[in-house]
């Protein structure tokens, strides 16, 4: 009865960390930058007055949430663009080929990328392995620096398994590592963290973090799309990406989408301050479910321990390897019930391969195309996951026999 597809009556969106829907308070502060507050920022007349007061509020909002000024905040158009800024902005200004440059196994696409495209220039990348829990190691970091090193990428949070990575320590790390190689006249290393997924959930001063460059976006934390900045330290230079009439301070020309950062401020300023007691309910909402789900043939992907004080896994992210199923077919299953999941990272659908992240993990293959993920939202309720779990019940079984018959 479970393998029947039926038309949806409901829905129950757990792909918070693909998309979220805009908060109505966002839209609130948005919709007089796209109705009577039209103007070109740049316009000295009082209409693009208006939109520069905006704008820069906007900048000013954001800087003091993450402990910056004003200045350092460069907007983009969202995650990939302010990942592609800082390291294409950093590699392009620097024109030795030895240039050295380190990030983890388990980096967003806009990311790997983006240092696959740097190294098909015969740039030097270093990939930083992971432990079981999707945590990086940090002792192989640290011995693989090199005279030439001059970034390093990593991201807060990961998309896909939800574990936190250690930027503070290795920002504090690197603090003491720059100041032994001013003495030897070695470049400084630049730490940059795609903080895309964190932003809703950690905090994110830049001061406390220690990193250098900070890329975030506005549509995974109930803002909208195509928003998002880049924080770059006072002091550090960046080849532009886009050339023009030279907004953003000559790094990211082309006129500001001035609601778009009135509304990425606004979700981000909401987002911190509820952060706390929304993570909680989330936490408790996200831990019923995992003990629930979890047997011996469900596992669950990424860090978890009941006896650790400090969560290293975010808040919202369930993921599973559900043993004998695969994951897409189970993810269009769910669908059919009206719950929306995915298999891996939703920006990599119709690929049908391996998550990079759970191969990175020690998932063999099989578990890895067997995989799922719930990630949890504001609006997401127990009674939601109830049902999911009373649909996941059905299907799982009647799954792995249709296999078995193959
Ligand atoms: C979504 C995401 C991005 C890309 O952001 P876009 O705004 O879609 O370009 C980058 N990094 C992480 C970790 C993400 O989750």
């Amino acid at each position: 009865m479970f393998l029947k597809i039926s038309k949806p009556k409901k829905n129950i969106y757990l792909d918070h960390a693909a998309a979220t829907p805009l908060d109505l308070r966002v839209k609130k502060v948005m919709t007089p930058f796209l109705n009577e507050n039209f103007g070109n920022p740049s316009s000295l007349h009082q209409k693009g007055r208006e939109a520069k007061a905006g704008l820069e509020q906007s900048r000013k909002m954001i800087a003091d949430i993450i402990g910056a000024s004003p200045s350092e905040v460069i907007f983009t158009a969202g995650g990939s663009e302010s990942v592609n800024l800082a390291i294409f902005g950093v590699a392009g200004n620097i024109k030795n080929n030895q240039a050295h440059f380190i990030t983890s196994s388990i980096e967003h696409h806009c990311v790997l990328n983006s240092f696959q495209a740097l190294a098909g220039e015969g740039r030097q990348v270093s990939y930083i392995k992971v432990d079981g829990q999707g945590i990086i190691n940090l002792e192989e970091l640290k011995s693989a620096v090199r005279p030439e090193t001059i970034l390093i990428s990593v991201m807060l949070a990961n998309n896909e398994v939800g574990s936190l990575q250690p930027i503070a320590e290795i920002g504090k790390w690197l603090k003491g590592e720059n100041a032994k190689r001013a003495a030897k006249k070695n470049p400084a290393i630049l730490l940059h963290t795609d903080a895309c997924q964190a932003a809703g959930y950690l905090d994110i001063n830049v001061n406390r973090l220690g990193v250098d460059l900070m890329s975030v976006n506005g549509s995974k934390i109930y803002g909208p799309k195509q928003t998002g900045f880049l924080y770059v330290r006072s002091g550090i230079k960046l080849k532009p990406l886009v050339y023009g009439g030279g907004q953003e301070r000559s790094l990211r020309s082309g006129t500001e989408n001035v609601a778009g950062v009135v509304g990425l401020s606004r979700a981000l300023e909401l987002a911190q301050k509820e952060m706390a007691k929304e993570n909680k309910r989330l936490k408790a909402l996200r831990d019923y479910f995992i003990n629930k789900v979890v047997k011996k043939d469900i596992l669950l992907n990424g860090a978890y321990s009941k006896q650790l004080k400090v969560d290293n896994r975010l808040p919202n992210n369930i993921n599973l390897t559900v043993k004998g199923v695969e994951g897409e077919t189970l993810m269009l299953y769910l669908d059919s019930y009206g719950i929306s999941v995915s298999t891996s990272s939703a920006c990599s659908t119709g690929s049908a391969e391996a998550s990079h992240v759970l191969l990175a993990m020690g998932r063999n293959e099989k578990e890895a195309k067997s995989s799922i993920r719930l990630t949890l939202g504001k609006y997401t309720t127990k009674a939601d996951l109830d049902y999911v779990l009373k649909v996941l019940n059905g299907l799982i079984p009647e799954l792995r026999s249709v296999k078995a018959l193959n």
